[in-house]
């Protein structure tokens, strides 16, 4: 059998090994710093990495895997590196010390000749207020590491609300944006093999709830084919110019001056998960191929799709007919507990039945509390 090891124990590792399970591959599990494996139990071995492990009896303890992928950003990458020795890591390290520092990631995405929004580095409270009055309102101040749904980062709009953000940021490092007047948000998500062969699903427009992903959309209706083919030479100049290996995911604001790549994800993306019922193959097991080396699935779309995130509920709504994803976590305010994937032949239905679900999940705010 092929076994893949996974650095992380969270829903991502769990739909990896969900939907890889079916071809045969065998799964183990490395859980930092005590995380909860509440989401892997039952799918494969868990290993507890703690401090001082050395990386050989760690990489045997996971079952020698054929190569290791890992299912979120902030992933050490000195552990990554180290594993390296064992077995092939993708994506490759590299991509993880890109992505995990937004300074390092703009400039990397503008390296390879990408746009993205105007921005100015800044490490204090006196640069945020220089870059913000270079920059203009509305502005985004966000900490180049450990930010992810919208956390530690702000959106100042005025010099009353910059002000009073004095004192209360950390002198730290951060990337100071200008903020865009988008039209929408969408993604492309693509898998990449190490031969060079390279997929892409259907763009997904996405909304945002507090910075949160709450609705994804696929195909993202009414996308010109000029866009969609923008998205698509984007993503595929960034994995060829860092010769990447396995999914990747590419958030973009479509704006008055045209596309612009907000962040990257170097792993298997929400904006993806409609992939699970509406794809021929899912972003799951094209991750797990690209890692292996296998042939790429098909990711044509039958029929439309949307998928809504259950924010802080673990209720299986009625309704839900084509499916309810329950990651199995512990109950939290806000927190990713699940989601529901629609499909339908006809957009609007779909917009319509999308309504509907939000207040079965939600009640009649439509919006998670
Ligand atoms: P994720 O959970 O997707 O990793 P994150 O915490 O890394 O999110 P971003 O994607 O950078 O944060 O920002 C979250 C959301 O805030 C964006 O999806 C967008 O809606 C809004 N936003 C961020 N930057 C800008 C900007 N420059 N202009 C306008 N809106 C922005
Ligand atoms: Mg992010
Ligand atoms: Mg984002």
């Amino acid at each position: 059998v092929r076994r893949v090891g996974i650095v992380g124990c969270g829903q991502l590792a769990q739909m990896m090994a969900q939907e890889a399970r079916p071809l045969g591959i065998e799964f183990s599990f490395l859980a930092e710093g005590g995380e909860s494996t509440a989401c892997v139990e039952g799918l494969g071995t868990i290993v507890q990495a703690t401090d001082g492990d050395d990386t050989e009896s760690l990489y045997r303890a996971m079952g020698s895997p054929e190569v290791i992928t890992a299912e979120r950003e902030q992933v050490s990458v000195e552990l990554l590196r180290a594993l390296e020795k064992c077995c092939p890591v993708y994506p490759r390290p590299d991509a993880f010390e890109k992505t995990q520092h937004r300074l390092r990631e703009k400039n990397a995405i503008t390296a390879a000749g990408l746009p993205v929004a105007p921005f100015l580095p800044a490490n204090n409270y006196d640069e945020i207020f220089t870059a913000v009055e270079k920059l203009g309102y509305p502005a985004f101040i966000k900490s180049c590491e450990n930010g992810y749904d919208g956390k530690n980062q702000w959106r100042v709009d005025s010099d009353e609300s910059l002000e009073a953000l004095r004192g209360r940021v950390p002198e730290s490092e951060y990337v100071v944006e200008k903020g865009i007047n988008f039209s929408r948000e969408v993604s492309l998500i693509g898998a990449r093999t190490a031969d060079g062969e390279m997929v892409t699903y259907p763009l997904a427009e996405n909304d945002h709830y507090r910075g949160t992903l709450l609705v994804s959309t696929a195909p993202a209706p009414d996308v010109s084919e000029a866009l969609r083919k923008t998205a698509q030479d984007y993503l595929s100049t960034l994995m060829d110019a860092w010769d990447y290996v396995g999914v990747l995911a590419m958030e973009c604001f479509v704006s008055d001056d045209g596309l612009l790549v907000n962040e990257l994800a170097p792993r298997v993306h929400n904006s993806g998960h409609w992939t699970l019922a509406g794809a021929k193959t899912s972003q799951f097991a094209n991750h797990v191929r690209a890692i292996l080396g296998m042939p790429l699935g098909d990711t044509d779309s039958e029929r439309p799709a949307v998928m809504i995130n259950m924010l802080g509920v673990d209720k299986k709504p009625a309704l839900a007919n084509e499916g309810v994803w329950l990651y199995g976590k512990g109950l939290r305010p806000g927190r990713k507990m699940g989601h529901v994937i629609l499909l339908d032949a006809s957009q609007r239905a779909l917009a319509e039945r999308t309504q509907a679900m939000l207040e079965a999940l939600y009640g009649e705010s439509r919006r998670p509390a």
